[in-house]
């Protein structure tokens, strides 16, 4: 049966009306309350003219407003695009377009890109008193109001989220409201309950948090917010708030790991700590389930939806390697160059990822030739999306990530994963970090160069780590360039951005 995440909200709030359910460095939110700003939030949709199948757009960081009036909007009926602030001004005016939002609410985190309020543009609404637009106290309607009931629909779209934009333009993912009821369901299996405090310090435009947001409100736990990651922070965090859940990815992991007062924390109360987005190293999930208790759950998926692989790493500490194996009601299969699929049982031969599940977008928004290029379909006519991503299954079924197709490097006709040769270069003691992208050859058309934040206070010089790192590779991998940078280039939810690397190695 399905549910609607705002009713559950409501139910809580008839239930345990005083139990906390929001809260940012600022303020709390009981259910009560939330319940009640939801219906403001809302009404005030509805008084603006906004009906089901409308959308709004949120562009801002983490807080209590933010996820009220996100919630409040669901319970009108109306979808949100969620999108981040990070975004160049171009690439988001081009996503409220695309999303045809009718409101755009935004903070002082947003104020650089969005600019002033431009003749003709959208209505904006300040959810921090911030800035231009109308103050959100005064766009909301009055204490007290209650909107006409909607009655929700699972084909409803949920929210427009936008990808990552890793490997270029952002595409928009129509998620509908049963998707995310999905997402709830597969959550029982995660103990959240009443009594769940979750952190969030990763962004609310990105489905890696999203994911655990909505369970964590449905089961009627408490969703503590952090806008701004740093790693003592979220220790203090953690430990003062008796934190239950959480969702990081991989590169806080590392910090958090890394921090000299890691272990002085009181972290007990955990239950669930997850994972995605990112490679995530074998030797750090060690580490992490070495020095902080409870389970360390790892997905592999993509805003699209094509299927997800699940590593309970707790519960299976030899496959660290791995992102794990098929979700229930996940169908995962590997395809070649050619799109033909690869024999099912083959350990051999990797492929392109592909994935089919319940939960699968029904295509980018306003973007069919895109979304014809992201389908597969098996000699049945049973739909998947390509996820981009290279793997392998191994014989128990657990699948091992190489890199993306965009990131592998043909060198004088050999495929080269670059994720094998930052692995050999993990294993040196001066590597504190490493990306490895393909640069242009003349005589190979394209070789790989290495990228490596070096660990503080180390002396080795790029050419020695050079020379080491080529002498435990086979002719065809060897690095053509080797050269210290101060940190990554990473999008705001941790992933490394190659193209990035890739122009700067072009110079
Ligand atoms: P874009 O599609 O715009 O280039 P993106 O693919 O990064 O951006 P998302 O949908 O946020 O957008 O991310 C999905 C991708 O993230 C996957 O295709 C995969 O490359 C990577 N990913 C997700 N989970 C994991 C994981 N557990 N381990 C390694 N990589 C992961
Ligand atoms: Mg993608």
């Amino acid at each position: 049966s399905f549910g609607a995440i705002a009713d559950l909200v409501r139910l809580h709030a008839q239930h345990t009306p005083d139990h906390a359910a929001l809260s940012d460095a600022i303020r709390t939110l009981d259910y009560r309350a939330l319940d009640a700003l939801m219906d403001r939030v809302a009404a005030s949709l509805q008084r603006d003219g906004l009906k089901a199948g409308d959308a709004i757009a949120i562009c801002a960081s983490s807080s209590v407003n933010y996820a009220a009036v996100f919630l409040g909007a669901l319970r009108a009926g109306v979808a949100v695009a969620p999108l981040a602030p990070g975004s160049t001004p171009a690439s988001l005016a081009r996503m409220i377009e695309d999303a045809d939002a009718r409101i755009l609410f935004s903070d002082a985190s947003a104020a650089e890109v969005i600019g002033p309020a431009k003749e003709g543009g959208i209505p904006r609404v300040a959810l921090d008193g911030s800035q231009v637009g109308r103050n959100i106290e005064e766009w909301l309607a009055p204490v007290g109001a209650r909107p006409e009931a909607v009655e929700v629909q699972p084909g409803w779209a949920f929210n427009i989220i936008y990808s990552s934009g890793t490997t270029g333009e952002p595409k928009g993912i129509v998620q509908g409201h049963g998707m995310r009821w999905a997402h709830v369901q597969r959550g029982a299996k995660y103990e959240y309950g009443p009594d769940t405090v979750t952190l969030l310090s990763t962004p609310l435009y990105s489905n890696t948090t999203l994911v655990v947001f909505f369970p964590t409100l449905a089961f009627g736990g408490c969703v503590v917010l952090m806008p701004k990651f740093d790693a003592l922070g979220y220790l203090q965090l953690a430990q003062q708030r008796r934190v239950t859940h959480t969702m990081l990815v991989p590169v806080q992991y590392q910090r958090l790991m890394a921090h000299p007062r890691f272990d002085e924390h009181d972290l007990s109360s955990y239950r669930h700590k997850f994972s995605t987005s990112a490679p995530f190293g074998a030797a750090l999930k060690a580490d992490v389930l070495k020095r902080w208790p409870g389970g360390l759950v790892e997905f592999y998926g993509m805003t699209e939806g094509g299927g997800t692989c699940i590593l309970e790493a707790h519960l299976n500490p030899t496959k660290l390697h791995t992102v794990g194996r098929p979700a229930e009601g996940s169908d995962i299969r590997l395809i070649d160059e050619e799109g033909n699929e690869l024999p099912s049982g083959n350990t051999e031969v990797a492929g392109e990822v592909v994935g089919h599940s319940a939960g699968m977008m029904t295509g980018y928004h306003r973007q069919p030739a895109k979304t014809r290029e992201a389908e597969w379909f098996d000699a049945t006519g049973k739909r998947f999306i390509r996820t981009g991503d290279v793997g392998r299954f191994d014989a128990d079924g657990f699948l091992t990530l190489f890199d993306r197709k965009k990131d592998m490097i043909i060198s004088g006709g050999f495929n080269i994963y670059p994720s094998d040769l930052e692995a050999v270069l993990r294993g040196h003691a001066a590597v504190a970090d490493v990306a490895v992208v393909g640069v242009p050859s003349e005589q190979w058309g394209e070789t790989p160069a290495a990228f490596v934040v070096r660990r503080e206070g180390d002396a080795t010089s790029e050419d020695e780590l050079l020379q080491w790192t080529n002498a435990q590779l086979g002719k065809t991998q060897r690095l053509a360039r080797l050269a210290f940078i101060d940190e990554l280039p990473r999008s705001a939810i941790g992933k490394v951005l190659k193209r990035e690397l890739r122009e700067l190695a072009g110079r």
